[in-house]
């Protein structure tokens, strides 16, 4: 008999996979606020990101990129949680999904974390963790550079 871990284990490796064959978000957009380019020479990774914000608010997102199972459902699951989320939100979620990969037990059944919990078995795969924080590292950079409002002449 499986253990109930083994079949959460189980429901979370089918998750990943889910997300690795039909990435949510893929793609470019017309119009980006912001553009970033990001690679992982460890394991070969690339990530494209491109974002669009209205205000505060990260009113779309895209994103291309080759690599392994982990960096792209990591970058597929990131796009689809903080889609329409404020700059402050994503924030936030970025810095429970760092914890949970650094193991915190608490982040890992965080609800705010949606689909991304599937990741949090990466804690237990150090060489891992650039593959799943390649999308975030990318997200951090773009909001640095995301253009902030014009003040009217
Ligand atoms: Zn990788």
């Amino acid at each position: 008999m499986p253990s109930p871990d083994d079949a959460l284990t189980a429901v979370y490796r089918d998750l990943l996979l889910d997300h690795f064959r039909r990435p949510r978000n893929s793609g470019a957009l017309e119009h980006p606020d912001v553009a970033v380019h990001q690679r992982n020479p460890l394991c070969g990774d690339e990530i494209e990101l491109q974002l669009a914000f209205d205000g505060d608010v990260l009113r779309d997102v895209r994103f291309r990129g080759q690599g392994c199972t982990i960096s792209q459902a990591s970058a597929s699951m990131m796009t689809q949680r903080l889609q329409g989320k404020s700059v402050a939100e994503i924030e936030e979620v970025a810095r429970r999904f760092t914890a949970m990969l650094h193991g915190d037990r608490e982040a890992a059944v965080d609800p705010a974390l949606g689909d991304l919990r599937s990741l949090a078995g990466v804690a237990r795969l150090p060489v891992r963790l650039r593959c799943a924080l390649l999308a975030w590292s990318a997200l951090a950079q773009g909001l640095s550079e995301r253009p902030v409002d014009q003040k009217p002449e």
